[in-house]
């Protein structure tokens, strides 16, 4: 039947596409990031550290969700005294989602085959066997420390290689590399995995897994010269110039972009340096743009400020075109969203805007051409860690312009995917063996 295909191809592909809303899908960005390796596996348990009951304290179960300080929580949150006009202009964008987001939830309130799979997401275990956990460090590495000591230009990291045989187009006999180590200087350079395989890499005692064919670009901020007022923040993004393609018909098809917003709860949390909108301005997305042509694709809060800004400002100077909004909702193991819909400030849901990007070959008459993308589509997922994102560039290649297989890059990105380039300052980050098993 139609309904054991989706759940068959969900458990293939991680992208459960709900029969009765085109438009809605569920993600299990395990099985969707598992697809860039061979040799090593996302471990589910390290992935979904939140939203699961048994988790211990970290855990948020849906019976402790009317516990009295939410309750308080609610109360003062759910109707701000009197909004004053960004408020109500935020509100009415609530309204309009609010029917589209309710819909997608009892699609998947509805798909009780799906629901048993998602109740037991943290605890799949991986099925080959002898698979087993990696060893874990008992410190984090904090990028953005190293990055900050001036011994950092000089740090490098240890790709391992394994034996690899190169399959040659025309059907030939394939070219067999044999294992080899690589030293590269790991900071503010372009750090690549060009081989079919999922490589080991060592840096500081710590071990990452690098999927097939990605590479990564990690910032080094040298903060102390920026403290001095040596070098500005500006300068630090114009470090992604190194990534701007010398030959003209490269570029990028797809731009995935999370930026650092200024935001009360990163700053309380201090997870991440935070930028101010300006800077963002700055960023050359027409230079990064492939010759036919890219989506571009933004993460925004749901600050109406921000929401402004975006439209009036960043998407013109980036010479971008708005195109569509598709929004993230979040659910716990239990599939309860994991805060009330009409919460003012913990939406239980966050957007990303769609555009396209003409480059700087083109003009932007060029963009009526691309194929048009349906408004209001979303996607439900369990989430990870602390604002990380599920991995949605596979939902988007089908609006992704220009020949294929489609050249993708994430900013700053805090992990890896296959055929992406990351540019960060920590795009290593969930690439730790913390986060892996072994097959
Ligand atoms: N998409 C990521 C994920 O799902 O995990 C989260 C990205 S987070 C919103 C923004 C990232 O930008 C953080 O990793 C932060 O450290 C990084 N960042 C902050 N300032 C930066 C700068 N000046 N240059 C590059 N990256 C920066």
């Amino acid at each position: 039947s139609q309904t054991t295909d989706q759940l068959s191809t969900f458990l293939e592909s991680g992208i459960y596409r709900f029969e009765s809303s085109n438009s809605v899908f569920f993600i299990d960005p395990v099985r969707v990031l598992n697809r860039s390796y061979a040799r090593f596996r996302v471990s589910p348990s390290a992935y979904y550290s939140r939203f699961f009951e048994s988790n211990g304290a970290r855990d948020e179960p849906a019976a402790t969700s009317t516990s009295s300080r939410k309750r308080k929580r609610k109360q003062k949150e759910k109707r701000p005294h009197t909004l004053n006009e960004r408020e109500q202009i935020a509100d009415q964008r609530h309204q309009e989602a609010r029917p589209l987001l309710l819909k997608a939830h009892k699609a998947l309130l509805e798909a009780t085959d799906l629901l048993a799979v998602i109740r037991n997401l943290r605890s799949e275990r991986c099925s080959s066997e002898g698979c087993q956990d990696l060893f874990l460090p008992s410190v984090e590495q904090s990028f953005v420390e190293l990055a900050s000591v001036w011994q950092a230009p000089l740090y490098e990291i240890t790709l391992s290689f394994p034996p690899y045989r190169e399959p040659t187009e025309g059907g030939g006999s394939p070219v067999v590399h044999s294992s080899e180590q690589r030293l590269i200087p790991v900071f503010n350079n372009l750090v690549v995995n060009e081989t079919n395989k999922d490589v080991e890499s060592e840096f500081l005692n710590s071990r990452y897994i690098i999927p097939r064919k990605s590479s990564f670009y990690m910032l080094c901020l040298t903060r102390f010269l920026w403290f001095l007022g040596f070098i500005s923040w500006k300068s630090d993004l114009g470090k992604i110039r190194d990534l701007i393609p010398a030959a003209s018909d490269c570029g990028f098809n797809l731009i995935l972009v999370d930026p650092p917003w200024e935001n009360s709860s990163a700053h309380q949390k201090l997870k991440y340096p935070t930028l101010p909108n300006r800077y963002f301005l700055s960023l050359p997305i027409k230079k990064l743009t492939h010759t036919e042509g890219a989506l571009l694709a933004l993460w925004v809060t749901n600050r109406e400020k921000l929401r402004g800004f975006v439209e009036k400002e960043l998407f013109p100077s980036w010479g971008v075109k708005y195109m569509a909004t598709l929004y993230w909702l979040k659910v716990k193991a239990d599939c309860i969203l994991t805060s009330d819909l009409d919460l003012f400030h913990h939406r239980p849901y966050e957007c990303l805007l769609l555009g396209y990007s003409h480059g700087e070959a083109r003009n932007s008459e060029c963009l009526s051409r691309f194929k048009p993308i349906p408004d209001n589509q979303v996607f439900i997922s369990i989430p990870g860690d602390y604002s990380r994102k599920p991995p949605i560039g596979e939902l988007l290649l089908e609006y992704v312009p220009g020949s294929k297989p489609a050249r993708c890059i994430e900013l700053f990105a805090r992990e890896m995917l296959g055929g992406w380039t990351s540019w960060g300052n920590e795009p290593l980050h969930f690439q730790e063996s913390r986060y892996f098993s072994r097959t």
